[in-house]
């Protein structure tokens, strides 16, 4: 058996129970497995040493975005936000993690049958909840100034596989960028629209400093409408007093760049030092970069109170 790189926790969940990791399985002709009929969510829960605690971030924005992706996906979920916020804290109360980590709640197509349709007329279509979670610490390296390529792969556009929902049969187009990115030496890549305007990063959302200012790109350039993205938005402009721009944004605007840096639930804040090989400032984290890393992590672990809403303590 392949080895498993990651700490998977003792307990999952599918369908409507808690079950033991080895026993959650599923049939080999399951819908979602042969044509990627799924959406799913990553969640982080943070633990905060001092006080023994662990705080699940942003859990109900999450869930929120699970069913509008479900409702994309022409789907039928069973649970509600306040459901499926409940099961994932008792997910974890039972996993009882004394780190960092990591939620993956999922909706799939579960039913086992032949022919793409996500939906079925003349048969009892299903689709099943499924929820893990491991340990997870740095995604990608926060520490330095990462180098980033421009992928030669497009980002799937709103007309072929939504971005908006998070599909997983379209994370093969992230796949594919990815691992172009890692074989020519660069450790993520930034993906370009069909209309070759900057979309995102393979699993992130993505921020460039010009003249002081935010700038992202808007959400009809094929993004995930990313929720560490609006929170870093609310937090520049609320925190630190500065302008967010929302527009389109062309490849060169990257290499002149003051600063980068992309953001995600899994990823949090990762410092762009180089894209293409075009070094962004001293290709170290940037002042503002830093900031706003901070205090994103400050607040995940609970020692900001103004922004203890944002968290949902496990116990
Ligand atoms: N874009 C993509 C394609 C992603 O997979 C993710 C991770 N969920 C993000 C952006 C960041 O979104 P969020 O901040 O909501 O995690």
């Amino acid at each position: 058996m392949a080895k498993v790189p990651i700490k998977i926790h003792e307990y999952a969940f599918l369908g409507k129970d808690f079950l033991k990791y080895q026993d959650a399985k599923i049939s080999v002709m399951t819908h979602a497995f042969m044509y990627g009929t799924a959406v799913f969510e990553g969640i982080r829960a943070y633990y905060n040493k001092d006080k023994d605690a662990l705080y699940l971030l942003h859990l109900r924005n999450h869930f929120e975005r699970l069913l509008q992706s479900c409702k994309i996906l022409r789907m039928q979920p069973y649970y509600d936000v306040d459901q499926m916020c409940e099961l994932t804290i008792e997910l974890l109360k039972k996993n009882k993690p004394k780190c960092d980590a990591y939620v993956r709640p999922s909706w799939f197509k579960s039913c086992e049958r032949i022919g793409p349709s996500v939906i079925c007329a003349d048969s009892d279509d299903e689709d099943s909840f499924v929820m893990t979670s491991i340990d997870l610490g740095d995604y990608l390296d926060t520490s330095k100034g990462i180098s980033v390529q421009i992928s030669s792969w497009r980002r799937v556009s709103d007309n072929a596989i939504p971005p908006r929902a998070k599909i997983n049969g379209s994370y093969v187009n992230t796949g594919l960028a990815k691992a172009n990115a890692i074989l020519a030496g660069y450790d993520d890549a930034i993906y370009l629209t069909e209309a070759g305007y900057v979309a995102e990063g393979s699993a992130m959302n993505l921020f460039i400093i010009r003249d002081g200012k935010l700038v992202t790109p808007r959400v009809s350039d094929n993004i995930l409408e990313g929720i560490t993205r609006n929170f870093i938005s609310d937090l520049a402009i609320d925190e630190l007093g500065l302008e967010v721009e929302t527009r389109a944004i062309d490849r060169t605007e990257l290499y002149i760049a003051e600063e980068a840096f992309f953001c995600g639930t899994g990823a949090q804040i990762v410092p762009i030092g180089f894209i293409d090989n075009y070094q962004l400032g001293n290709g170290k984290p940037g002042a503002i970069t830093s900031k706003l890393q901070n205090l994103y992590n400050d607040i995940a672990r609970g020692k900001v109170d103004k922004y203890n809403d944002c968290l949902i303590e496990v116990k």
